[in-house]
């Protein structure tokens, strides 16, 4: 008889955005004349930049002709782009890191979930809480963590590191050590940063530990302070102990398009094996490349047109978020993030749940948002808010908040 994985079944599903397309649905069947403004969207509006386009275009007509066609892509990505990318994201940063050491993918969220199968079910993975789904769901299936405790809305064998007003939502190095830790920053969803000071601390604790850190930096194009590291990289002995995921999603618009790497240093080992030729084994074996005419698009981006206009739509959503962060900071909210991230996190007033809060903003003032308490328990009495909306929606809601009197 077959047997399906059990570890699925400690999943508790994916509530969060389920629940929210629910309640948002029934009130608009509720109240059709209502205009609901929707800043709880984790994905970006602004079309594909022209260079882009551009880029498409071209490798699409190659495609089409029989001395230019390109079949199956090289399993770790063509070396005009792994090149490319060297160059431009990490050398010219002071970051070492060589061509070979880039793999490409279609994203960072299948990177993440996907690495942990390259290390054993006994490790221990340390994750911020709040926290981006991925890192435990994935874990999870893996085997690697006990049962969901509904009450404590935490899975039995993770190390959960709180991220709270207290602490300026970046984690305190935990007293019981991991052999995983997921990091993500600029953070989704919390909008902190870490200055390299702080990062640099984080790279001592897993060498000193024989600890891994794994580095979601899907959101670094958002940096604007110069002390915030765009890459772990820029950290001294980052070589000898972290793996940094990238994505073409937030930073040029290829939520659609798909593009993304993931860095493995060829220095890094883990229990005294070499873990390049493992991901490079994995990649090999169950991923056929990224296609051809997504990676020229994503070349384009490092031309100097290429990069006017995505810095352009950048900007858009940043200035976005500053008009939603100084009306929230106005109307006497406690928020943060928004500043070198597309995300506000605030505080939600009178110590409401972050569903309470939901549905008040919802019925109230007809804006949409995402609850804090489904990334995590220490994200409960928060709320997300995001900067990918359009400019004069976002005006609009963050009006009807200051004017809804909730702060
Ligand atoms: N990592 C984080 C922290 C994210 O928030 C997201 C997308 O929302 C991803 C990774 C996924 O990126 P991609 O679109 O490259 O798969």
């Amino acid at each position: 008889m077959v047997r399906i994985n059990e570890n699925y079944l400690k999943l508790p599903g994916s509530y969060l955005f389920s629940m929210i397309g629910k309640k948002v649905r029934e009130y608009e069947a509720a109240h059709p004349e209502a205009d609901v403004i929707r800043l709880g969207i984790g994905d970006v509006t602004q079309p594909i930049a022209p260079a882009v386009t551009d880029a498409l275009h071209r490798a699409v007509d190659e495609m089409g002709k029989a001395e230019t066609f390109r079949g199956y892509a090289p399993d770790l990505g063509y070396s005009f782009l792994r090149e490319t990318m060297a160059r431009e994201d990490f050398q010219t940063r002071g970051c070492d890191i060589s061509p070979e050491e880039i793999f490409i993918s279609d994203g960072a969220k299948c990177d993440c979930a996907n690495i942990q199968e390259i290390f054993g079910t006994e490790n221990r993975i340390a994750v911020c809480d709040p926290v981006y789904p991925v890192y435990v769901d994935s874990n999870v299936m893996a085997g690697r963590t006990g049962k969901f405790d509904p009450a404590t809305g935490k899975y039995a064998g993770v190390i959960y590191m709180p991220c709270t007003g207290e602490n300026g939502f970046v984690p305190d190095l935990p007293e019981e050590v991991p052999d995983l830790i997921y990091l993500c920053f600029p953070n989704n969803p919390t909008g902190a940063v870490m200055t390299k000071e702080q990062l640099q601390k984080w790279v001592d604790y897993a060498n000193e530990h024989q600890a891994l850190i794994l580095y979601d930096a899907a959101y670094e194009a958002y940096i604007s302070d110069p002390e915030v590291p765009h890459s772990i990289y820029e950290c001294e002995g980052a070589k000898h102990c972290a793996i940094e995921f990238r994505s073409f999603s937030k930073t040029a618009g290829f939520t659609g398009l798909r593009l993304g790497c993931t860095v493995v240093p060829r220095d890094l080992r883990a229990g005294g094996e070499e873990v390049w030729p493992l991901w490079a084994r994995r990649h090999g074996t169950k991923y056929n490349g990224a296609p051809y005419i997504i990676q020229r698009a994503g070349e384009a981006i490092y031309s100097a047109e290429g990069r006017s206009q995505i810095r352009e739509q950048i900007a858009y959503y940043m200035r976005n978020a500053k008009i939603i962060r100084d009306g929230l900071l106005q109307a006497g909210y406690e928020a943060c993030g928004g500043v070198n991230a597309p995300y506000i996190w605030l505080r939600t007033p009178g110590n409401m749940t972050s569903w309470e809060f939901f549905d008040r903003l919802l019925t109230e003032m007809n804006v949409v948002g995402t609850p804090g308490s489904g990334f995590g328990p220490s994200g409960e009495h928060y709320f997300r808010l995001t900067a990918f909306g359009d400019k004069e929606r976002t005006m609009q809601a963050v009006e009807r908040i200051r004017k809804g009197a909730l702060g």
